[in-house]
């Protein structure tokens, strides 16, 4: 029976993730059985085990579950053994291997990542005031400023500042007791010891750090006892002298439900934000990931354009822009090709389908209009001068160019215009831009503003 079940949503799978990526990724997994809720399949290697867990497991299991509500979990297992042990729930990203400091046992904090060091972490405009500050912490010298408050949206590299500050401080002083963590394993162990009547050893333990590094910390605003202990420990390490750095996904003032005397103590220090990537920084990640790529799976080719491609279609979250990049290295190590245009397209249809932004029509008619100083009502009625016309033109042109809409359907949209009119607008525009740089200009800045 689960085996019917998967052969419908593994032909679902298809459509959604393309011919490729099926055969590669999907077809060889086998499903063995549902039990109690879990649905166990069997790969034919960690490799392909790993890959599927990282890149499918959710669409797999959103899948299955909406087929079947009795499903609560999937697991994945190697090669031809039964069940294994289910891995240890994973209370933030691992290292490979455990690289973390062995000193006080109790004052162990989350794993840091080994790749995620200073050297691994490309700067920018919009985030070389955050690594600045953050070498400077991670210098180990006199308390410049306390709490560092690094905020930023997700995937920008908060996180990965912050272990590169452990893993260099380890380095340069390591008399220095270090202690990383989440904002949630605080308020985890914080209610361990509640629950042990252990909390006068959970406060000497954390008053007795010389670095307290809690990433997003967000989570435990509305945590009210969490909260209050969280400042209790923050004060007295701060009268101590002692460095605090902190993370969150927004500004100290705007987390809601964080106390007011917290957040503003917050404020007391250094607050930075990582801004959102740039194409120049992502160009530059995507090299820098490039070459640590290669050492995981050799040498690949990337294509022309390739690189380029992807800094300009993924925007918004570095690490979606990494795992499309590790995702065309497996692949194209998989089969010994070189990494073409064809290949991303194919590879990584649901990637570019979410990153793209829709951008609609009217977004598109108000820009213009605003960028030539026309009013909205001028650029979808019926009047002909030049300088109503030709901006007209222009939306029309960029709502062919930026949206999936058909010439009837933005003639439509046009105030109710023929298909013919649109098409006679977009070509005029085509025809001119060539020729006309102003217009050129104008076209490129407006593609831009749409599209960011
Ligand atoms: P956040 O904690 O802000 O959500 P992370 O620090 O986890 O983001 O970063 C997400 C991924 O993007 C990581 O793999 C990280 O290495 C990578 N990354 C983000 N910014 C950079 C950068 N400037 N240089 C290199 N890698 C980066
Ligand atoms: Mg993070």
């Amino acid at each position: 029976m689960i085996s019917e079940q998967w052969a419908r949503v593994s032909a679902e799978l298809r459509s959604e993730i393309g011919e490729n990526n099926h055969k590669s990724w999907i077809e060889p997994l086998e499903c063995i059985s549902l039990q109690a809720g879990v649905v166990e399949f069997r790969a034919p290697s960690r490799f392909v085990g790993d890959w599927v867990k990282r890149n499918y497991q959710d669409q797999i299991f959103q899948r299955l579950r909406s087929d079947n509500p009795a499903v609560s979990r999937i697991e994945f297992n190697v090669g031809t053994q039964p069940r294994s042990k289910p891995a240890a729930p994973a209370i933030s990203r691992s290292a490979e291997g455990s690289t973390a400091p062995q000193r006080d046992t109790n004052l162990q904090g989350a794993p840091l990542d080994g790749k995620f060091n200073f050297d691994n972490f490309v700067v920018g405009k919009p985030n070389e005031l955050a690594h600045a500050a953050a070498r400077r912490v991670a210098d180990g010298g006199d308390v410049t400023f306390n709490p560092l408050f690094l905020y930023g949206g997700v995937g920008l590299g908060k996180t990965h500042l912050m272990h590169a500050i452990a893993w260099e401080l380890q380095e340069k002083r390591p008399d220095l007791q270090v202690l990383y963590l989440s904002a949630e394993q605080f308020m985890y162990r914080f209610v361990q010891a509640l629950r042990d009547r252990q909390i006068m050893d959970f406060k000497n333990l954390f008053r007795s750090v010389d670095v307290l590094m809690v990433d997003d910390v967000q989570f435990i605003a509305g945590k009210d006892s969490t909260q209050e202990e969280f400042f209790h420990t923050f004060n007295a390490l701060v009268d101590q002298n002692k460095q605090i750095v902190i993370s969150a996904d927004r500004a100290p003032g705007e987390i809601k439900e964080l106390e007011d005397r917290i957040s503003s103590r917050m404020q007391w220090g250094l607050v930075v934000d990582l801004h959102p990537t740039d194409y120049e920084l992502r160009l530059g990640i995507l090299q820098q990931k490039a070459a640590l790529f290669a050492q995981t799976y050799g040498p690949v080719r990337i294509g022309d354009g390739v690189i380029e491609f992807l800094a300009h279609r993924i925007t918004t979250n570095v690490r979606v822009l990494e795992g499309a990049l590790q995702r065309l290295f497996a692949f194209s190590s998989l089969i010994g090709q070189e990494i073409t245009m064809d290949m991303v397209q194919d590879c990584l249809s649901d990637v570019l389908r979410t990153s793209d932004r829709r951008v609609t029509v009217e977004e598109i008619q108000r820009k213009v209009a605003e960028h030539f100083n026309i009013r909205l009502s001028d650029m979808l009625g019926p009047k002909r001068t030049r300088t109503i016309a030709r901006p007209r033109q222009i939306a029309m042109y960029l709502a062919k160019e930026l949206t999936s809409r058909s010439l009837p359907e933005i003639g439509r949209r046009f105030g109710g215009r023929d298909h013919t009119t649109i098409l006679h607008g977009v070509r005029k525009v085509e025809e001119m831009r060539s020729s006309d740089n102003q217009m050129a200009e104008d076209i490129d800045l407006l593609r831009r503003l749409l599209q960011s």
